[in-house]
C-alpha cells in the first residue's frame, strides 16, 4: 500500500518537476540570450566595429554567435537541453549593432521549451534589448 502511494506520488509530481526545470531553462536561456546581444552591444560601442550576433542552432558547438564585420568570431553560446527557435512571425534569425549602439532590425527570438511554453528577446533597433 505504502509502495503504490508512493508510486502515484512520483506518477503525479514526477511530470511537473520535469516542467517546472524545463520553466526555468527557459527563462534562463532567454536571460542569457539577452545578456548576450547586450554584451556585444557594449562589445560594439567600445570598440567602435559594428557587430553581428546570429541566432543559428547547432553552428560550432553554439546555438547563437558574434561575428564582426569582417567576419571573424566573436563568442557564442549554447541553449540548455530541450531549448529550441521558435521561428514564428516577427522573429529575427540575426541581430547586426553598429557603433552607435543602434541595432539594424527591430524583431523577436522565441525560444520553446519540449511542452509548448515559449519565452521571447525582443530586439529594438534602439538597441534596447528586452526579455517579457
Ligand atoms: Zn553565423
Amino acid at each position: 500500500m505504502v509502495v503504490l502511494v508512493f508510486g502515484l506520488l512520483v506518477a503525479i509530481v514526477a511530470p511537473a518537476i520535469g516542467r517546472y526545470t524545463e520553466d526555468l531553462n527557459l527563462k534562463g536561456a532567454v536571460d542569457q540570450m539577452a545578456n548576450a546581444v547586450r554584451l556585444t552591444r557594449d562589445r560594439a560601442m567600445a570598440t567602435r566595429i559594428q557587430r553581428t550576433v546570429h541566432f543559428e542552432a547547432g553552428v560550432s558547438g553554439t546555438d547563437y554567435h558574434a561575428v564582426d564585420a569582417s567576419g571573424a568570431p566573436q563568442g557564442g553560446w549554447k541553449l540548455p537541453r530541450g531549448i529550441t527557435y521558435a521561428w514564428l512571425p516577427g522573429t529575427i534569425d540575426s541581430v547586426t549593432v553598429t557603433p552607435d549602439g543602434r541595432c539594424n532590425v527591430s524583431g523577436l527570438v522565441i525560444l520553446r521549451a519540449v511542452h509548448g511554453a515559449q519565452d521571447t528577446v525582443s530586439v529594438l533597433t534602439s538597441g534596447l534589448v528586452l526579455t517579457q
